[in-house]
C-alpha cells in the first residue's frame, strides 16, 4: 500500500470531524464565504463580510439550478470577473440531468476533486476494515466521456470525467489498492460500447487479480454483465488468438489492448468452460473472478431495482453501496459497510460543504420548487431530527450557495454529532395529474409489486419508466416495461391491474375511483428499447457512469418518448377500479 494512505488516521480524523460537527460547519461556511466574498453573486446579497449562518440564510436565497442559469451562462460565455466564486471557474460538470432530458452545467474546481478524494478514502478506510483487500486490481466499468469547451473557454465534461481525469484520482485508486485493470485508453475511449467490451476483456485477462468490481452506479454493472452474456464467446476467441475483435476500431484502444492481450488458449478454454457450466449466469462473478472481495457502486435510490439481478450475478460476493453525492458536490459517506445495500446509511462529512435541510412538511406546501412563493425554513446540519425527512440544501466551494439539490433524505440517527442519512428519492413528484402525488419511490414500489407476479412465469422486468398521458381526458399514468421474455397476456393484464392498485397515495386512489384519473396503461416494449434510450443519452453527451434510466419521461422529452412509443409491442389497460 502507498505510504500516503493510512486507514486508521483517516478514521480518527473522521471521528474528530463528526464529534465536532457544529463547529466544523461554522468554520466551513466561514471559509467558503471568505474565499468567495468578491464574487458578484455574494456581493449582490450584501453579506458585508458576515459569515454567521443566521445572516447567511436571511440574506442569501434558496435557489435551484434554474435561478443560477444566468450566472452560469456568464461564466460559459467568458464574461470577465468573479461571478460565482472568487477564483474564476475554468471547468464545468455536466450533471446527468436525465430527468429533465438534457444535461446541465454546474461549476467544478480543484476543491471538489479534493472533497471527492476525501469521501473515497474515508469510505474505503471503513470498508477495508470489514472487507480487507490485498494488492489487487479493480474491474471498474468507468468511462471518461467527451470534454468540450464553451464559447468563453470553460472546459465542460461530466463530473465523473472531471474526477477520472485528475491526477489525484489515479493516485488515490493506487493508494486504496484498486487501480483499474483496463488501460487508460479504454477508460477514455470515444465509443462506450468499444470501451465496455475492452473493460470485460481486460477483466478476463487479469481475472485472478480482480479484487473489486465497481462502477459509479449499480445499473452500469448490471448492464456490463448483461453485455458479457452476449459477447462472451467473442471474448474467448480474442483470448485464444490474442487478436482483438474487429468490432474495436479505435486505434488508441487497439494499441493499448495489444500490450496486454497475448494468445492464451488455456485461459480461453478455462473461461469458456466456466461460462458454459453456469445456469442462467447465476454466480457469474465469483466463477470468473474468484478473488472478488466485493462489488461496489451506488445501489440505493433509483438503483435498488437492479439489485436482484446484481445478486444473481454475485451469488455470495458482498454488495457494497458507495457514497452519496452529486455533480454539485459530495454530501455523505458510507461508514457502515456491513449493512445490506437497501439499508445503507450515509454520514455527512461536515467539512466538505455547508448543509441545510428543509423539512419535508415545509416542502409539501410548495409543490413546484421553481415557483416558490414563500421561502421554506431550513435547519442546520446538527439541528435535524431522527426519523424526519428533509430536502438537502448545499453550499459548496465551487459557487453554489443554498442550492436545493432536489433529493429527499431521512435522518436515520447520528454518528457522533453528524447525521446519518438514508436516501429516499428525488424530490420532484414524477407522477401527478391532479391531486395525486407519486414519487420515484412510489413508482418503484408499485413496479416491484407487479413484477413479483412475473416470477410465476420465470420472467423479470429488465427496466421501466413512466409517463403521464394527457392526450385524452382524463389523463392517466402509462408505465413502460421491458421484460426478458414473452409473458402471457393474462399475466400481463394482472400486472397492469396490480400496478394501478399499488399506487396507494390517497389523491390517486380517490381520483381513480371518481375517474378524475383514467385507468393505468401498461405498455410492454420490445427487447433492447432501454439500450436505445441509453444510446440516445450517450449521443447527447451523457456518459454511462452517470446514466440513470429516467423514471418518468415528460412530454417535452420528445426523443425518448418517441423511442418508447415506437417500440411498444403490446399494451394493457387496467380494470383495477372497474
Ligand atoms: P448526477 O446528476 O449524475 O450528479 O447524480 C446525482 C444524483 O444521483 C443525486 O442528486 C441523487 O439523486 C442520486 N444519488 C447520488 N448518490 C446516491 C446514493 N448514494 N443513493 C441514491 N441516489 C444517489
Amino acid at each position: 500500500m502507498e505510504k500516503t494512505f493510512d486507514s486508521e488516521k483517516l478514521i480518527q480524523e473522521f471521528e474528530s470531524l463528526t464529534k465536532d460537527a457544529k463547529r466544523v460547519q461554522l468554520e466551513t461556511l466561514n471559509k467558503i464565504l471568505k474565499e468567495n466574498c468578491e464574487a458578484e453573486y455574494l456581493k449582490k446579497y450584501g453579506l458585508d463580510g458576515r459569515t454567521d449562518p443566521r445572516t447567511y440564510s436571511s440574506c442569501v436565497p434558496l435557489v435551484t439550478h434554474k435561478d443560477l442559469e444566468p450566472y452560469i451562462q456568464k461564466i460559459a460565455d467568458g464574461v470577465p470577473g468573479s461571478v460565482l466564486t472568487g477564483k474564476p471557474i475554468t471547468t464545468f460538470s455536466l450533471s446527468s440531468g436525465t430527468t429533465q432530458g438534457k444535461p446541465k452545467f454546474v461549476p467544478f474546481n480543484d476543491e471538489l476533486t479534493e472533497t471527492t478524494m476525501q469521501i473515497f478514502q474515508t469510505s474505503f478506510a471503513f470498508r477495508n476494515r470489514a472487507f480487507p483487500i490485498e494488492n489487487g486490481k479493480a474491474l471498474n466499468f468507468i468511462y471518461g466521456g467527451k470534454q468540450f469547451t464553451t464559447k468563453g473557454g470553460v472546459i465542460a465534461a461530466t463530473a465523473t470525467t472531471n474526477v477520472y481525469r485528475s491526477e489525484q484520482f489515479k493516485k488515490t485508486m493506487k493508494a486504496i489498492q484498486t487501480p483499474s485493470c483496463s488501460p487508460d485508453e479504454v477508460i477514455f475511449g470515444p465509443d462506450f460500447q468499444q470501451s465496455l467490451y475492452c473493460h470485460l476483456l481486460s477483466g478476463l485477462i487479469f481475472h485472478e487479480d480482480i479484487h473489486v468490481i465497481s462502477s459509479s452506479f449499480a445499473n452500469s454493472i448490471v448492464h456490463s454483465f448483461r453485455t458479457f452474456e452476449l459477447v462472451w464467446e467473442d471474448l474467448c476467441t480474442d483470448l485464444r488468438t490474442g487478436v482483438l475483435s474487429s468490432r474495436i476500431t479505435v486505434p488508441s484502444i487497439r494499441t493499448a489492448m495489444a500490450k496486454i492481450l497475448k494468445p492464451n488458449p488455456k485461459l480461453a478454454d478455462k473461461i469458456h468452460k466456466k461460462c458454459s457450466g453456469l445456469i442462467d449466469w447465476y454466480g457469474l462473478i465469483p466463477e470468473i473472478f474468484p478473488s472478488t472481495k466485493y462489488i461496489y457502486g451506488i445501489m440505493t435510490g433509483s438503483m435498488e431495482p437492479y439489485l436482484k439481478k446484481l445478486r444473481h450475478y454475485a451469488r455470495e460476493v458482498p454488495l457494497q453501496s458507495a457514497d452519496y453525492g452529486s455533480s454539485e458536490g459530495w454530501i455523505a459517506v458510507n461508514v457502515n459497510p456491513t449493512l445490506p445495500p437497501e439499508m445503507t446509511i450515509f454520514t455527512v462529512l461536515p467539512n466538505i460543504g455547508y448543509y441545510e435541510f428543509i423539512p419535508l412538511r415545509e416542502i409539501n406546501t410548495d409543490v413546484d420548487a421553481n415557483s416558490i412563493s414563500v421561502e421554506p425554513e431550513s435547519v442546520g446540519l446538527t439541528e435535524v431530527k431522527e426519523g424526519e425527512e428533509y430536502e438537502v440544501v448545499l453550499t459548496n466551494f465551487a459557487g453554489l450557495y443554498r442550492y436545493r439539490l432536489g433529493d429527499v433524505v431521512k435522518v436515520a440517527g447520528f454518528h457522533n454529532s453528524a447525521p446519518k442519512l438514508q436516501f429516499i428519492c428525488r424530490r420532484n413528484l414524477i407522477l401527478t395529474i391532479n391531486i395525486d402525488k407519486n414519487t420515484e419511490k412510489d413508482l418503484q414500489l408499485s413496479v416491484e409489486a407487479a413484477a413479483k407476479l412475473l416470477t410465476s412465469e420465470k420472467l423479470e422486468v429488465l427496466d421501466f419508466t413512466s409517463h403521464v398521458d394527457h392526450s385524452s381526458e382524463p389523463g392517466r399514468y402509462v408505465i413502460f416495461w421491458e421484460v426478458n421474455g414473452k409473458a402471457s397476456d393474462e399475466l400481463l393484464k394482472q400486472c397492469c391491474n396490480c400496478l394501478d392498485a399499488s399506487f396507494i397515495d390517497a389523491g390517486y386512489v380517490g381520483s381513480r375511483k371518481t375517474m378524475a384519473i383514467g385507468p393505468l396503461e401498461l405498455r410492454v416494449l420490445s427487447k433492447g428499447t432501454f439500450q436505445k434510450i441509453l444510446d440516445h443519452y450517450v449521443q447527447q453527451g451523457s456518459v454511462l457512469n452517470q446514466f440513470k434510466t429516467p423514471r418518468c419521461v415528460g412530454a417535452t422529452n420528445k426523443g425518448v418518448l418517441e423511442i418508447l412509443c415506437n417500440n411498444v409491442v403490446k399494451s394493457y389497460i387496467s380494470t383495477a377500479f372497474d
